[in-house]
């Protein structure tokens, strides 16, 4: 009799596992979905960066050419001046400010010279940055279809283990699920286990001769001292 409803409950149990099992992948599938999106989110905002330096380096560029074009029309000021003084040192004045402006000036491009070569640089990676986000992006696509389909493949197959899972609950008597389920939610992995070695399958702790002896009689269904699961004599 109790050898019927401990095969009906190890059924169950097995349904119950792969029940679980599914919905637990199932309802993981969102979460791992995001994650592909926001790896790729962290790629797109890298190569932006890249961009936004490139950009940069250029735009600073530009105005150290502007400042070089502003020089250059004061010295060309300071030479119309100086073809119209008489004084001498005005003149001498004039001169130093041309030698200082064509120090500054001079300067000034030595570094539009660096910024020009940082912008080549700069391009460069930006040009590698796409082909590697380009490759993210198809490879992301990818993931995020296979996860879809698993989803959906999950989604069916639960439908399935749930009917027998239904149909297994369905051959065990209520008052023994009632305790099998309560069983089952305090302990989390399984309800009902096997003796091995005289020790309970689940927390493996030694069962006491009696115990032992009732499960092996199975009259009625034994619970382990310890941890109060079910226990089934599986032969020794
Ligand atoms: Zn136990």
């Amino acid at each position: 009799m109790s050898n019927q409803i401990i095969e009906a409950l190890l059924v169950l149990q097995e349904r119950d596992t792969r029940v679980a099992a599914l919905s637990a992948e199932l309802e993981d599938i969102p979460a791992r979905i995001a994650e592909v999106e926001a790896e790729l989110a962290a790629k797109t905002e890298r190569f932006e960066g890249l961009k936004n330096k490139a950009r940069l380096t250029e735009s600073e560029r530009k105005k150290i050419d502007l400042d070089v074009q502003s020089k250059e029309a004061a010295i060309s000021r300071y030479k119309a001046q100086q073809q119209q003084t008489r004084k001498n040192e005005e003149y001498a004045a004039l001169n130093h400010e041309i030698e200082h402006t064509q120090k500054e000036i001079s300067d000034l491009e030595d570094k539009e010279l660096e910024l020009m070569e940082a912008y080549d640089r700069g391009l460069a990676l930006v040009a590698e940055g796409q082909k590697e986000l380009l490759k993210a992006q198809e490879k992301a696509k990818q993931k995020k279809a296979e996860l879809e389909k698993r989803s959906a493949a999950l989604a069916a197959e639960l439908v399935t283990a749930k009917e027998q899972q239904a149909t297994a609950q369905a051959a065990v008597d209520e008052d023994a699920v009632a305790r099998y389920r309560r069983i089952l939610k305090s302990k989390g992995d399984s309800a009902i286990v096997p003796i091995r070695s005289g020790a309970c399958g689940g927390c493996h702790m030694k069962l006491t001769s009696q115990t032992v002896l009732s499960a092996r009689g199975a009259e009625a269904l034994t619970a382990c001292e310890n941890c109060g699961r079910l226990v089934y004599w599986a032969g020794e």
